[in-house]
């Protein structure tokens, strides 16, 4: 039994929670194994509100349970093939926001109306090509983590999105800012046309000011504050 990738999991699901990114029980955050043996991640049918450690459990990179109890999400590929190709990646999470769903059906480029934007418009944040059904098995997660490429985050057309990261605190925060970043655009955009929105020389300037690795802590730490998970 791995206690911290456990407590990590946790964590980063009750970060997500105090976010407002559940849905009911689906949804996951996957931690690399530091043994090397898979992915921890949630069971399958509990939601990040109910969480305790007996609902974390170890899937091997076959997509079977290595340790623990209960029945692994059926989405589990996603987290074992994007951190097959991505060593960088230690933290992975899948989740369904609204805000991101209604923005991916525009089909149009995301602006940086917002300090949230700039992390996701140069390059503008890839999209999955794949149908919108679930990422059940090996080789639709590896078209997924395809797509994904070393971006920190994907669109899943119809489906969500999937956010990574070298730390929890990266992969949340990705998750949290691109759900924030979504829905400000829709909602300027349901005002009427977007007319301003940070340029190349901006973007640059706002994620080296904006958001080093020191603001990304400090907004995952509050998040885990709010959650409870820390004082
Ligand atoms: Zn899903």
């Amino acid at each position: 039994m791995s206690a911290i990738s456990v407590e990590r999991v946790l964590d980063v699901c009750g970060a997500l929670l105090a976010a407002d990114q559940q849905d009911m029980v689906w949804g996951h955050a996957g931690v690399r194994d530091p043994d090397g043996r898979g992915v921890w991640i949630k069971r399958s049918g509990v939601a990040f509100d109910e969480l305790t450690a007996a609902d974390v459990h170890l899937v091997g990179w076959d997509g079977t349970l290595v340790e623990g109890e209960g029945r692994p999400h059926i989405e589990s590929f996603i987290h074992l093939e994007i951190m097959r190709v991505r060593p960088d990646v230690t933290t992975s999470i899948h989740s369904h926001p609204a805000a991101v769903n209604a923005f991916s059906a525009l089909d149009e480029p995301l602006r940086a109306i917002s300090h949230e934007g700039v992390l996701f418009v140069d390059p503008q944040i890839p999209r999955s090509p794949l149908s919108g059904d679930l990422i059940a098995d090996s080789s639709r997660g590896a078209a997924l983590a395809a797509a994904l490429g070393q971006a920190r985050a994907c669109l899943m057309p119809r489906h969500g999105l999937v956010a990574v990261g070298a730390d929890d605190a990266a992969a949340t925060m990705t998750a949290v800012l691109l759900d924030r970043a979504c829905a400000l655009h829709l909602a300027a955009r349901a005002a009427g046309d977007i007319r301003s929105y940070s340029d190349s020389e901006e973007i640059i300037a706002k994620t080296a000011h904006v958001w080093p690795k020191s603001q990304l802590d400090a907004g995952y730490d509050y998040l885990l504050r709010k959650a409870g998970r820390r004082a």
